[in-house]
């Protein structure tokens, strides 16, 4: 355990994961006036904020009839959870012992000790492995179309996805958007996704569907080219052109850290009694993904943690083990939209604003400011870049406005997009005197950047 841990008290709950599940825990236990303390995770097991962070838009959670957009559903969410008193720690839990009570959960900054325990680190991407999977990551190869998609290497470009299910038809659609024809691979000779979703992609005439084809391989220069691909049951070899691959093939549950001291299924989903959260040990409560293997639904997710946050209220209060605190405001505050920054232009430009969009303020700042400058390169649906803006906006204020960040949408500013070669979002470039000192690929710890900037300014 690194030496800067310091101990804190008991909590009453610790929720571990940031999906549906965790935060509709969180919800309730903290208006049960528990005062939940929910870690996040952060790279382990995917993105905060779970797999809907990663969807477009999610048609079938009740309350939306026109749908809603999966990361702003899960920043409504978080705010809920916040809004009542839910306390968040933005890292992974590294360990924990379970074999005492209090439990004992560290992260690589805390060591937390808690009565009661809701686990709740849904299920990750599953990938194929196949021999050059890792020269192409994120070279045409993706986990996420949804985050990927909109990359300028794909427009215009036949693309790939592979899988059967929901996520590959959704997928399939979406790059239809951006790639000139979508080919995707199926293995067996049947689509698993809804019928409503499976009808949509047989129906969409800039979409192929490959059946019974498996990928041998993928193959390129700097970039993925072609895949090759292989009909089941036969030695039909093929290939097929393509500028983009996308993972879309199940997931595994994430459960290697607590899996030798809980009971889990072969698959390694944790067991609870049947229709139930309690997990084999007592004061240990499952929700969503992590616990389910078949519904894997958002709706119940949400439910799940729901039922959680109950039992586990019960057995704090029966054990005698919940501390309760007393609220200051009977009506939480409302809390307040995500503030969304206008497009910066001559009529708006300040050289001076901390956070700022577009091309403009770009080219302003690259030419006239002599500040360190953060570069963001986002798109619409980016999952991530939810979790990224506002850790980076949090640094940038650290910084007292000794360094500013742009905001680049790569679908509205492509010309720089291109010229930046971005390959995916979010994308983070670190300027200084119009030379670039530090990129970041995907979402890294805030101290990453915080350091990186810290350094530049101290030159
Ligand atoms: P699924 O497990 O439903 O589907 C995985 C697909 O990948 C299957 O078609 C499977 O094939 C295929 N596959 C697995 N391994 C391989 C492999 N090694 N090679 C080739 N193909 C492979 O996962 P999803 O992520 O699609 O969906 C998970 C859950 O999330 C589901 O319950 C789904 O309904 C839900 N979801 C809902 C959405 C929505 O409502 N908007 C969007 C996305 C997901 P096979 O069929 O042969 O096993």
């Amino acid at each position: 355990m690194p030496a800067e841990h310091q101990e804190l008290k008991t909590e009453n709950l610790v929720i571990l994961g940031s999906g549906p599940a965790g935060y509709t825990a969180a919800i309730y236990a903290a208006r049960a006036n528990l005062k939940p303390l929910l870690i996040t995770g952060f790279q382990a097991g995917g993105i905060p904020g779970g797999q809907l962070m990663t969807t477009t838009f999610v048609e079938n959670f009740p309350g939306f009839p026109n749908g809603v957009q999966g990361p702003e559903l899960m920043d409504l969410i978080k705010a809920q959870a916040v809004r009542w008193g839910t306390k968040l720690i933005e890292e992974d839990a590294l360990s924990m012992d379970l074999s005492q009570r209090p439990f004992t959960i560290n992260t690589s900054t805390q060591s937390i000790k808690s009565n009661a325990l809701i686990i709740a680190t849904g299920a990750s991407a599953n990938r194929l492995g196949v021999k050059n999977e890792k020269q192409f990551w994120s070279k045409g190869i993706s986990a996420c179309a949804i985050c990927d998609g909109a990359t300028p290497q794909f427009r215009n470009e036949e693309l790939s996805v592979i899988g059967g299910g929901d996520s590959a038809c959704e997928e399939a659609e979406y790059l239809t958007k951006y790639g000139s024809h979508v080919h995707l691979l199926v293995r067996s000779n049947k689509l698993r996704a809804s019928a409503a979703m499976a009808d949509r992609v047989k129906a969409n005439s800039n979409i192929t569907i490959h059946w019974e084809t498996e990928l041998l391989d993928v193959e390129g220069k700097d970039w993925l080219e072609k895949l090759k691909v292989k009909k089941r049951n036969t030695s039909q070899e093929d290939e097929i052109s393509s500028k983009g691959l996308f993972y879309a093939i199940g997931h595994t549950p994430n459960t290697s850290l607590f899996s030798d001291q809980l009971d889990t299924d072969q698959k390694g989903y944790l067991l609870t009694m049947p229709g139930r959260p309690e997990t084999s040990l007592e004061g240990v409560y499952a929700a969503g993904d992590v616990a389910d293997s078949e519904w894997r639904q958002g709706v119940t997710a949400a439910g799940s943690g729901c039922k959680a946050a109950l039992a586990a209220e019960r057995w704090l209060t029966k054990n005698n083990l919940a501390s309760i605190i007393d609220r200051e405001e009977l009506e939480p505050t409302k809390t307040e939209s995500s503030n969304t920054v206008e497009m910066s232009s001559e009529s708006n430009f300040n050289s001076n604003k901390i956070w700022q969009k577009g091309s403009y303020a770009l080219r302003k700042l690259y030419h006239e400011s002599q500040k360190p400058l953060f570069v963001i390169y986002t798109s619409s649906s980016c999952g991530p870049c939810h979790i990224l803006k506002p850790q980076l906006l949090r640094v940038l204020k650290e910084s007292e406005g000794k360094a500013l960040g742009i905001e680049i949408d790569i679908e509205k500013d492509q010309d720089i997009a291109k010229q930046a070669e971005i390959s995916g979002t979010p994308t983070v470039h670190l300027f200084k005197s119009k030379e670039l000192k530090h990129q970041w690929k995907g979402v890294k710890a805030r101290s990453e950047y915080k350091s990186a900037l810290d350094q530049l300014i101290k030159d």
